[in-house]
C-alpha cells in the first residue's frame, strides 16, 4: 500500500532514469528504508515535532561527481526536488513539507587524501572528522572539531558553521577551504580554487578570475540549497607531536593530555575581568583558547547523570551565577614545551597576577574539545536542545548579546530550563580580532512534542516564540548577525533589517537554481513554519524589527 504512494509521487520514469545512472544496488523506494531517513537530527522540535519532516521518495547513494551530476540534472529535467545528505546531524539533511524528494546520500564518496608537505587533505563529502583527525594527528598536523561532533561530515561542516574552540588560532572554515569541487543546482560540475586552472591542483582556495568559493560560503552556508559539493581540500595546521592516549570504559571515556597541551581553569571576579583577561591572551598572542562557559556546563561535567546533575542545578540562585565566572584556557607547546612553559608564565602574569583571577584545580584530560565527544552530552540535562543564538562578532556585542538573552531566558523559564541569567558562552577567535557567542536552550522535548502524553500546546508555542520572536528581536536591536538564521529564524522576519539581505538570497536561487529544486525550501524553512504557525512570531517581534527595518 505505503509502496504504491510513493510511486505516485516520484514518477516511474524518473525512478527508473535513476537507476540506470547508479544500478539497482544502490536506489531504493523501500518505505522502511526511506523512513529511517526521516525526523532525525537537530531542529528536528521544528520540523519533525510539527509534523513536517517527510519521508524521501526514494533514496540514492552515488559514488562519483559524474553520478551525482547526472542525478542532478535528472532532477531538473523532471522538477524533482533533492536534498543532499552526509551524516545528517541536521534535519535540513532530510526533505521536509513535501513527498516527492529524492535523497541524495553521499556516504559512498568517502575518499580521503593527506598531502603532507602543502598540509592538505584532499575528502570526499562521507569522510568524517574522527577519520581526518586521526590521520592528521599521526603527522603532528590537525584541523578542528566541531561542536556538533567528530562524526559529522568534514565538506559539510565546511559548507555549514565550521567553528570550534581552536578557531582562535585556526582559522573560521570560509578561510579553511583550497578547493573544491562543485556539483552546481542544475548539475553542471565546476572546478573551483585552484583546479579551475589545473584539476589535479588542490593546493590553493582562489583560481583566476572572481573566486567561485564565495558562492558556496557566508557565515553560515546553503544547508543543501545551492547544489552538491562532492570533493574538497582542505588547510591542516600545525600540531604538537604528542599522541593522546585514550582512558576509561564507555560512557567514562577520554583522552589523557600529554604534557604539551594543558587546561586552566580560573575564577575571575566578574564578568568585565573574564572579558578583559580574554582581551589581554589575545594581545599577547598566547594560549590555542580561551572561552568563557555557561554555569550549566559546569555542573554538567561535574555530574554523574541527569539526576545528579537537576539535584545541584535545581539549588543554583541567580546570585550563585552572578558571581560565577569561569575562565577556561588551554595552551598547546606547538613548537615545544618550551612554547608551553613561556606562554603559562605570561598566562599567570595576567590572570593571577593583574586581574586577580583565581587557578582551580583543573584535570588535564579532554572529553570534548580535541576529538569532540560533546554533542551527545549537551542533551543530557533535559534531553532538548538548541542554541538561540551563535554567531561572530566584536566581542563587546557578543557580551552584550548574550547577557540580554540571558536576562529574557528568565521570562520563559519554564517551559525553557532556568539557566538563572547567565549570559551564555563566548570565546575569542581568530586571535581575538573576533568573538564567537552561542546562547544554548534547553527544554523537555515531551512538552513540545504533540505525540507525547505530557505535550503542552501552551509551553511548545512558548518555546518557538523564545526561538523566533524573542531572540531575533534582541538581535535585530543590537546588530548581531545569528549563523541560525533559516535554521530557527524566519529569514523574511529579519531580513529587512539586515540590509534586506533575502532579496539576495532570491537573485542567488534565480541564478542558480532556476527550477527551486536544490533542497526546497531551504533557506526559507522556518519561514515556512511562520506562514503555518503565526501564533510563533508574536506582534511585538513584528512591529520592534519592522520599525529597525525603516530606519
Ligand atoms: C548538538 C550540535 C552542536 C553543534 N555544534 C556545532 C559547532 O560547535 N560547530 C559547528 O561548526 N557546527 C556545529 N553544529 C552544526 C554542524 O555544523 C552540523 O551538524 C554539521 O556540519 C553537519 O554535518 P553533517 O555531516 O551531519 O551534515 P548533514 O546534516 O548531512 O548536512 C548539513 C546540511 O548540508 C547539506 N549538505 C550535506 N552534505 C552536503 C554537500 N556535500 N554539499 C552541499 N550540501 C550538503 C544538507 O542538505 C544539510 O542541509 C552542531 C550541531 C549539533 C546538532
Amino acid at each position: 500500500m505505503v509502496e504504491a504512494k510513493v510511486k505516485e509521487v516520484l514518477p516511474q520514469e524518473v525512478y527508473q532514469e535513476l537507476q540506470a545512472i547508479i544500478g539497482p544496488e544502490y536506489i531504493t523506494q523501500d518505505p522502511v528504508i526511506c523512513q529511517a531517513y526521516t525526523g532525525r537530527g537537530y531542529a528536528r522540535e521544528q520540523m519533525a515535532f510539527l509534523g513536517y519532516s517527510t519521508r524521501p521518495a526514494c533514496v540514492v547513494l552515488p559514488e562519483t561527481t559524474e553520478e551525482v551530476a547526472k542525478i542532478v540534472r535528472v532532477c531538473n529535467r523532471y522538477r524533482v526536488p533533492y536534498t543532499p545528505a552526509s551524516t545528517m546531524w541536521v534535519i535540513q539533511a532530510q526533505p521536509r513539507f513535501r513527498d516527492d524528494v529524492v535523497l541524495i546520500d553521499l556516504k559512498r564518496i568517502n575518499t580521503l587524501e593527506i598531502d603532507e608537505k602543502n598540509m592538505i587533505a584532499v575528502l570526499g563529502s562521507a569522510v568524517i572528522y574522527g577519520q581526518l583527525l586521526e590521520e592528521a594527528m599521526r603527522k603532528d598536523m590537525y584541523t578542528i572539531a566541531p561542536g556538533g561532533g567528530s562524526q559529522v561530515s568534514v565538506v559539510a561542516n565546511h559548507l555549514n558553521c565550521g567553528i570550534c574552540p581552536l578557531c582562535y588560532r585556526i582559522p573560521l572554515s570560509d578561510r579553511r577551504i583550497s578547493a573544491a569541487e562543485w556539483v552546481s543546482p542544475e548539475g553542471e560540475v565546476v572546478r573551483m580554487g585552484s583546479r579551475v586552472n589545473d584539476e589535479n591542483s588542490w593546493f590553493w582556495g582562489d583560481g583566476l578570475g572572481p573566486s567561485t568559493l564565495g558562492i558556496l560560503r557566508g557565515q553560515f552556508g546553503w544547508n543543501g540549497g545551492l547544489g552538491i559539493v562532492t570533493k574538497m581540500s582542505v588547510k591542516l595546521y600545525p600540531f604538537q607531536p604528542e599522541r593522546m592516549e585514550p582512558e576509561g570504559r564507555s560512557p567514562e571515556t577520554h583522552s589523557k593530555l600529554p604534557p604539551r597541551m594543558k587546561f586552566y581553569n580560573f575564577s575571575m571576579p566578574s564578568g568585565e575581568a573574564l572579558q578583559k583577561a580574554m582581551d589581554e591572551i589575545s594581545k599577547a598572542q598566547i594560549t590555542a583558547n580561551a572561552q568563557k562557559v555557561p554555569v550549566s556546563w559546569r555542573q554538567l561535567a561535574k555530574s554523574r547523570d541527569r539526576n545528579d546533575f537537576w539535584e545541584a542545578w535545581s539549588k543554583t540562585t541567580e546570585e550563585d551565577i552572578a558571581k560565577t565566572h569561569i575562565l577556561r584556557v588551554f595552551i598547546v607547546g606547538y613548537t615545544s614545551q618550551k612554547q608551553l612553559e613561556y606562554e603559562e608564565r605570561v598566562l599567570m602574569d595576567i590572570i593571577v597576577g593583574e586581574l586577580g583571577g583565581e587557578l582551580r584545580r583543573t584535570r588535564q584530560t579532554d572529553q570534548s574539545l580535541l576529538k569532540m565527544s560533546d554533542a551527545a552530552g549537551m542533551w543530557m540535562m533535559t534531553g532538548g536542545y538548541m542554541s538561540n543564538t551563535a554567531g561572530v562578532d566584536s566581542q563587546r556585542l557578543c557580551a552584550q548579546t548574550g547577557k540580554e538573552l540571558g536576562q529574557k531566558m528568565l521570562e520563559y523559564s519554564p517551559p525553557l530550563m532556568p539557566q538563572y541569567n547567565d549570559p551564555g558562552w563566548y570565546q575569542a577567535t581568530e586571535f581575538g580580532h573576533q568573538c564567537y557567542l552561542e546562547v544554548p536552550a534547553y527544554m523537555d522535548p515531551d512538552k513540545i512534542d504533540p505525540k507525547s502524553p505530557k505535550y503542552s500546546k501552551e509551553e511548545a508555542t512558548r518555546v518557538y516564540q523564545w526561538y523566533m520572536s524573542a531572540v531575533p528581536q534582541i538581535e535585530v536591536k543590537n546588530g548581531f548577525y545569528s549563523i541560525f538564521d533559516g535554521q530557527h529564524i524566519p529569514i523574511g522576519l529579519k531580513g529587512p533589517a539586515w540590509h534586506n539581505y533575502p532579496l539576495w538570497v532570491e537573485r542567488f536561487k534565480a541564478e542558480f537554481d532556476p527550477q527551486f529544486v536544490s533542497n526546497p525550501p531551504q533557506p526559507w524553512d522556518v519561514d515556512e513554519i511562520q506562514k503555518r504557525h503565526p501564533e510563533f512570531v508574536t506582534k511585538e517581534a513584528k512591529e520592534a524589527i519592522a520599525k529597525i527595518a525603516k530606519r
